[in-house]
């Protein structure tokens, strides 16, 4: 059986800086360091975290002192001048790409364009910048939620980083039909693009792909619904041992994927195993 892996599969650029400056932080063993939240969304890799000292927090109240870590995903502003108030050392992760939708948002509202965001309601970047809009902004999902937004003049159209280009052309063509201006920030990062590109191209050409990564990872649903529109039968998983023999059952080549906070050691792991059962099933 072959295993082919999709190129631009697994850690993106924020995600690694973001795991240094943490990594780096836990060094000075003089204060406790604690990410707020899950730093990124996997579990796997917050668990190995933990075994550097660094300690997961749910929220302000449960850090009594030390350092703080602001996920790659962008916090509320409110958190982090809480934080200092509360005499807390901020480390901010946030990665850069996020940190220009936050920019673009605020840049709409003090234009006095009603702000409309696409991206998953709920998600932590997406609080993360309806929070620079004051809570004032849309959030919309995909151009059938455009409809339910109020009349207004003037629109600016924000995208959360991991969302896909044709749901934003999608979007952007809804609010143009509804406006008498629109301004659109395509704030899809770059990273996310050749991800997604690199998992589509593969998925076109075998019939099962896996792709792996955080349930909880945006990122990595996309790209799961993106190798199923590919005509790829597709599993996502968050560990190697969740990989079913059966599911190999007279495949010949089989894809790989990770999501943006997927470890190249997961990734690897899932090769590994893919491979066993081949072996295996060849050997029985
Ligand atoms: S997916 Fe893009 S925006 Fe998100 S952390 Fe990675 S590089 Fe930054």
């Amino acid at each position: 059986m072959e295993i082919i892996v999709a190129q631009n599969a697994g850690f993106c650029f924020g995600v690694k800086r973001a795991l240094e400056l943490v990594a780096r932080a836990a060094e000075n063993k003089a204060r406790p360091v604690h990410t707020l939240g899950p730093l990124i969304h996997n579990p796997q890799e917050i668990a190995r975290l933990e075994q550097l000292g660094v300690r997961p927090a749910e929220s302000l109240d449960d850090i009594t002192g030390g350092a703080v870590v602001l996920s790659a995903h962008g916090v509320d502003p409110s958190v982090e001048s809480e934080a200092r108030a509360r005499g807390l050392e901020v480390i901010d992760a946030t990665c850069p790409f996020v940190s220009r939708a936050h920019q673009h948002i605020k840049t709409l509202c003090d234009e006095g364009y009603a702000v409309v965001i696409l991206g998953d309601p709920g998600h932590r970047e997406v609080e993360g910048l309806a929070a620079r809009s004051d809570r004032q902004a849309h959030i919309v999902t995909a151009a059938r939620d455009v409809e339910a937004l109020p009349a207004r003049k003037r629109f600016g159209l924000v995208v959360q980083t991991t969302q896909r280009p044709e749901v934003l052309r999608e979007v952007a063509g809804a609010l143009a039909a509804r406006c008498d201006e629109l301004r659109v920030f395509n704030t899809i990062c770059e990273a996310t693009v050749s991800r997604q590109e690199g998992a589509r191209r593969l998925a076109e050409t075998v019939p099962l792909m896996i792709v792996v990564g955080g349930r909880n990872s945006a990122n990595t649903t996309r790209l799961k619904e993106i190798c199923e529109r590919a005509g790829a039968h597709t599993h996502h998983i968050e560990t190697a041992e969740e990989v079913k023999p059966q599911w190999l059952a007279g495949v010949a080549r089989v894809g790989v994927t990770a999501g943006a906070s997927t470890p190249e050691w997961m990734i690897q792991r899932v090769v590994d195993r893919l491979r066993k059962i081949a072996d295996e099933s060849a050997g029985s």
